[in-house]
């Protein structure tokens, strides 16, 4: 072992270079990164410790992991591509950065101004730097490209709010470029973090959703502002009709996930305007709802009725809702509904989120009968109508098929409610 540690991993990348000449290896998707925690780490050139070895890590070295069988990891790192021990890495953690460089940033191999470059990342990309190097080096990820750039080309983002305003939502690049690959969509309305905007191009995050979209598919998230809405905008001749179902009250443990299942069999997007107190005691469920696409409304921590309380224990009610929901998913709810319907000027004053009434009262929670949720539906839904249940009866979810079948064959599409807002 002696004389193998004695070989440095920078004079091994040079010998291993000279052997090999210089491939770019270029990945599939963004690689994982991770970084080495045993010393010295050798490299094979196959996931055997017979076959040949390239060079050796040390603790704290970056590697880039394309592929991981249970014992063996192929790796990229300091210029080579091979096997390691899987328990010789640890997933790496990660900050964003902006880059602040007016020409860029070069992205070097290793953490050397000599080493070779793998490439540049432009003035105000948004990178994932992983760890810092002596010398002032700092390891990031852009896209397929890791390696080392100067620390002092990089700075902290400032984090804006938007929101995707783009009907068929925001299609996320890899990378602020149209050639660059599709990984995703975030869904009309969505509430997202942005980290930079640069040549059209806006770096997003809203949850585990990630990457570039166009900045002009993203508008401002209160533009809807604080207004009250009873019922939502009827569509243009020849156009789909819609309605929002919406559910308040919950989540609840059964009932919720009872009406999640109906919701995806009939790929029906609902809004769900919850109570605080529920969502910190169902906080997978919220999760679960928000990840399945539909809406998260806002509806009090304990369904007080607002008009009778002061302006101070209404802003509490709220924040505390919207802070626990921001616990659960990561995003604030898009809408607010006041229980009883009960608002106010001074209740609408603390609010930055649109107030959610209704125009079908299907008094699910009066009557708890099944078959009587689709009559009322029946005699009152129209295109853009706003449609009131609770998603804590039983009968609720009982009923729930039936009503949605029939919509379905009227000829209605059920979406969230910010879809039919203007
Ligand atoms: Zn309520």
């Amino acid at each position: 072992m002696k004389k193998f540690l004695s070989i440095s991993a920078f004079l091994a990348t040079f010998i291993c270079l000279l052997l090999t000449g210089v491939t770019e290896a270029q990945a599939s998707e963004a690689a994982s990164i991770h970084q080495v925690i045993e010393t010295p780490l050798p490299i094979y050139l196959d996931a055997s410790e017979e076959s040949s070895v390239l060079g050796y890590l040390t603790q704290g070295d970056f590697v880039s992991a394309e592929i991981s069988q249970s014992e063996w990891t192929y790796i990229h790192a300091n210029g080579f591509t091979g096997y390691v021990f899987s328990s010789g890495i640890t997933k790496a953690q990660s900050t964003k950065y902006l880059v602040n460089k007016k020409e860029g940033t070069y992205l070097y191999t290793y953490p050397s101004p000599t080493a070779q470059k793998n490439g540049t990342v432009f003035d105000k990309s948004i990178v994932n730097v992983y760890g810092t190097a002596p010398g002032g080096w700092s390891y990031v990820q852009y896209g397929h490209q890791v390696g080392y750039v100067a620390s002092n080309s990089l700075k902290l983002p400032t984090v804006t709010k938007k929101r995707v305003n783009a009907v068929k939502g925001a299609q996320i690049h890899l990378t602020a470029s149209p050639s660059s690959e599709e990984i995703g969509t975030i869904t009309h309305q969505t509430v997202v973090e942005q980290y930079t905007s640069i040549a059209g191009w806006a770096y997003v995050e809203a949850g585990e959703q990630k990457g570039y979209v166009k900045a002009s598919e993203l508008t401002d998230p209160v533009s809807l502002g604080n207004k009250t809405y009873n019922q939502g905008v009827a569509v243009a001749n020849g156009q789909v009709k819609r309605v929002a179902l919406t559910f308040d009250d919950g989540p609840d443990a059964k009932v919720t996930l009872q009406i999640l299942a109906i919701l995806k069999k009939y790929e029906a997007k609902a809004t769900f305007f919850m109570v605080g107190r529920n969502v910190s005691k169902n906080q997978a469920i919220v999760k679960q709802i928000y990840e399945e696409g539909h809406e998260i409304g806002n509806h009090t921590w304990n369904h007080p009725k607002l008009t009778s309380l002061s302006k101070a224990n209404v802003k509490q009610e709220i924040d505390n809702t919207s802070n626990a929901i921001y616990k659960a998913i990561g995003q604030n709810p898009t809408v607010f509904r006041p229980p009883y319907g009960a608002t106010s000027n001074q209740v609408r004053s603390v609010l930055s989120m649109p107030t959610i009434l209704w125009s079908v009262d299907t008094l699910d929670w009066k009557h708890r009968n099944a078959a009587k949720i689709l009559s009322y539906v029946k005699t009152s839904a129209k295109d853009g109508s706003i449609i009131l249940m609770h998603d804590i009866h039983q009968s609720t979810a009982n009923g729930l098929e039936n009503v949605i079948l029939y919509l379905q064959k009227q000829g209605y599409e059920l979406v969230t409610v910010s879809e039919i807002l203007q």
